[in-house]
């Protein structure tokens, strides 16, 4: 029996390690390299999972975290660890349980792959792109390549591990969601996850590059209802806001329709408006004769006075002598609750991941075996799964790809 895979991300070499090396087991990838992706993940340092209990795992996987419960079952992110110190790489365990090689070398992640995959047999094709899959009565017929057709017989699998749509210059191009539509799949609409928000405000404010700690960012709808919000920190880009407490609401309000929402930035989330109002005045106390900005600085980074003093509708330079009572709640309101309109999200080429994806409910989630095409699998992002980041997206596809490669292996 064959058993092919496209793909050698992180999913489609999970698949291959976990595949019964008494089959013949060809790995196909269009890149040159095996672990494209994985190269470049946490900052060419590789949170490979996270050292965390199984209830915290699921609390960070934002889309269909049941589908993942048997999968995740079977190897969960202990699994994970264990895989890779036993094979000799050691792992360390940072801020928030996040693990990574102690060489900080995501190579070192994407040499054990390479020598698990020499053990067992995997023959690679690297450098040759799947271009079509023919399919008949419900069956896979044959998978074409740039380099070749390579006859699928009743009894070979075939295993789909092509990744989502960002970050296209490792390789996931958004391919097998096209070989999935042709086998009769349907697509969860796919959004960026993790990603950017780029918003609606003028030029003239000069924040590009300014990183912010402990705040609370919300989305809110145009009844100021609070939607989502993340704590922790964010930073400025040139046309929006991006960082970690960014990404994660970006994840959990992709599927929003933001048109009449706004973000919401509270900049001192740990004060409550009245000792917010204290400080202020003894601020005002201390400066009456000087320009509100001149205060401002005094409360929160240079560049955000004049965004502060916009939100507050008032002019930046005015007196301190001359603001109102009514004027200092504005102030407050806006160091509290600085509000921007949303343009969009960043693109999905942008995003760390790429959310929606094959429809869960038909996939076998104890074995990633398609519920349509017999002998058909899927791992990985193609899925319609996602988390947030702490290696929670790498333990995905782990988790999906060692379920495909050991259920493919099985003969029926
Ligand atoms: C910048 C960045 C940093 C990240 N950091 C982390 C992190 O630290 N921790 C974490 O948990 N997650 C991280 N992620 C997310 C994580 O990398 C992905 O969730 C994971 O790599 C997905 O694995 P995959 O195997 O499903 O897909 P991919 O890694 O995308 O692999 C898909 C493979 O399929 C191949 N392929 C596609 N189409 C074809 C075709 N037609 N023919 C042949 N081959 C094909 C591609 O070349 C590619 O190699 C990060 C992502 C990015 C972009």
């Amino acid at each position: 029996m064959k058993i092919i895979i496209i793909g050698a991300g992180a999913a489609g070499l999970a698949a291959a390690c976990a595949s019964d090396k008494n089959n013949e087991i060809i790995l196909i990838d269009k890149n040159e390299k095996i672990g494209k992706k994985i190269y470049i993940t946490g900052k060419g340092r590789c949170n490979i999972t996270n050292n965390c209990s199984d209830e915290t795992f699921f609390e960070n996987i934002v889309t269909n975290p049941k589908f993942l419960t048997s999968s995740y079952k079977s190897f969960n992110c202990k699994s994970t660890i264990e895989f890779f110190e036993n094979s000799g790489l050691k792992l360390k365990t940072e801020r928030g349980n996040r693990v990574f090689p102690e060489s900080d070398k995501s190579s070192d992640i994407i040499k054990i792959f390479s020598e698990k995959i020499a053990e067992n047999n995997v023959k690679l094709h690297l450098g040759e792109k799947v271009t079509d899959i023919v399919f008949s009565n419900n069956t896979i017929k044959e998978i074409i390549t740039d380099k070749q057709i390579i006859k699928i017989a009743p009894e070979d699998k075939v295993i789909i591990a092509t990744g989502g749509k960002s970050y296209p210059q490792t390789g996931s191009t958004g391919d097998g969601y096209k070989f999935a539509i042709k086998a009769g799949h349907k697509i969860i609409p796919l959004k960026a996850a993790l990603v950017a928000i780029i918003l609606n405000y003028p030029k003239k404010y000069n924040t590009q590059g300014l990183s912010l700690k402990n705040v609370t960012v919300s989305l809110k709808n145009s009844d100021g209802k609070t939607i989502e919000k993340e704590f922790g920190e964010m930073l400025f880009t040139e046309d929006g806001i991006s960082g970690p407490a960014v990404l994660s609401l970006s994840s959990k309000i992709n599927k929003i329709d933001l048109k009449n929402h706004y973000v919401e930035i509270d900049l001192k989330p740990a004060l409550s408006y009245e000792k917010l109002d204290m400080r202020l005045i003894r601020e005002f106390d201390g400066n009456k004769n000087k320009n509100l900005k001149y205060v401002l600085y005094n409360l929160s980074p240079k560049a955000l006075a004049p965004i502060i003093a916009d939100n507050a509708n008032i002019d930046e330079n005015r007196k301190i002598n001359e603001i109102t009572k009514a004027e200092r709640i504005k102030i407050i309101n806006a160091i509290k609750g600085l509000k921007f309109q949303i343009k969009s999200l960043a693109p999905i080429d942008t995003g760390i991941i790429t959310s929606g994806g094959i429809a869960v409910n038909e996939i076998n989630p104890k074995t990633m075996e398609s519920k349509i095409i017999k002998n058909l699998y899927f791992c990985g992002e193609i899925i319609d799964v996602d988390a947030l980041t702490g290696g929670f997206n790498l333990q995905i596809a782990l988790s999906t790809g060692f379920a495909a490669g050991r259920a493919a292996s099985k003969t029926v």
